[in-house]
């Protein structure tokens, strides 16, 4: 079974939410994405922690099968992050970024982890992100992720990168930042010709478009009466969409389109709790009915 690599941060969050403080949860890109990644099949993790990063942490993510010989432990603290979401839950803001250990994070991919064919490239640096490449024998599927940030500050990198990556994820606005088409149709399009065969454009809990060429696919967010915490749903659902792709090792629009659905479910269960708890503790009983409640949502 091919596992997938997932690199990206890992981290302590602090979150405001509905007049609530949840100090230092586990967090972290690359945490959620190989968490929602290990129900389908085993990960590679690449990242860096600091020596505050607990044990009970690195138990969770071993336990759910996830190697973490490329997880380095580096002298200094976790990276952490801080946010406050607004009172309906649909933005947030940034309210502090320690970059701690991440500061001076390269990411080094052990030799045992070389010759992974499904490769998730969180949103990290453009910079980084091309030196993981490099060091990747021969990729089958590359996924990046990025955000505003490196559209802001690293676009020639970011442009180099798109020439090297199959499958782009990133958001509505993100999309329409990057390419400069309001139309999300046209910046695919526009995407497309930067080099991704394949985008996936999320739209929050609008859902989200797959799209490869003329081929669309379009699938909606799944109404939820309670959300808890949004952080974490853009990367729960790029690594459930790899962590689906690669055991299955097939790349027709079938099985993508699937991904997309798999994703989503992921990514809705992740709302649902605080920090990684509902990912962490969804039983394959539930994600099989809340896919066939995809199923049902969709069909007429
Ligand atoms: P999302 O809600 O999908 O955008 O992801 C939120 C996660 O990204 C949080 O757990 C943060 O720890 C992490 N994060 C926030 N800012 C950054 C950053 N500049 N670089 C890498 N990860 C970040």
């Amino acid at each position: 079974m091919h596992p997938t690599l997932i690199v990206g941060s890992v981290a302590f969050d602090t979150l405001h939410i509905g007049g609530e403080c949840h100090s230092k949860v586990l967090g972290g890109a690359a945490t959620y994405a190989s968490i929602a990644a290990t129900h389908f099949g085993p990960v590679q993790l690449v990242g860096v922690v600091g020596h505050d990063f607990p044990d009970t942490a690195t138990r969770l993510l071993r336990d759910r099968g996830a190697d973490l010989a490329g997880l380095e432990l580096a002298d200094g603290e976790t990276f952490h992050w801080e946010g406050r979401y607004s009172e309906d839950l649909s933005s947030r803001e940034t309210l502090r970024t320690d970059l701690n250990v991440f500061a001076d994070f390269r990411p080094k991919i052990p030799a045992s982890f070389k010759a992974t064919p499904y490769v998730m490239l969180g949103n990290i640096d453009p910079v980084l992100q091309l030196q993981v490449l490099d060091q990747i024998a021969q990729p089958k599927l590359v996924l990046a992720d990025t955000m505003n940030l490196w559209i802001d500050i690293r676009r020639p990198e970011l442009v180099e990168l798109c020439k090297r990556v199959d499958l782009l994820v990133l958001n509505d606005e993100e999309a329409r930042q990057l390419t400069g088409e309001l139309n999300l149709v046209r910046a695919a399009k526009a995407l497309h010709a930067l080099g991704p065969r394949t985008v996936i454009i999320k739209k929050g809990e609008h859902g989200a478009l797959l799209l490869q060429g003329e081929d669309v696919f379009s699938l909606p967010g799944l109404p939820l009466s309670s959300v808890a915490d949004p952080t974490g749903a853009g990367d729960t659902f790029a690594g459930a969409l790899m962590g689906f792709i690669a055991p299955a090792n097939d790349l027709s629009a079938p099985s993508l389109r699937k991904a997309v659905v798999y994703g989503s479910v992921l990514a809705s269960f992740c709302v649902e709790g605080i920090s990684t708890s509902r990912i962490a503790s969804v039983t394959p009983s539930e994600v099989h009915a809340r896919f066939e409640h995809f199923k049902r949502l969709t069909s007429f």
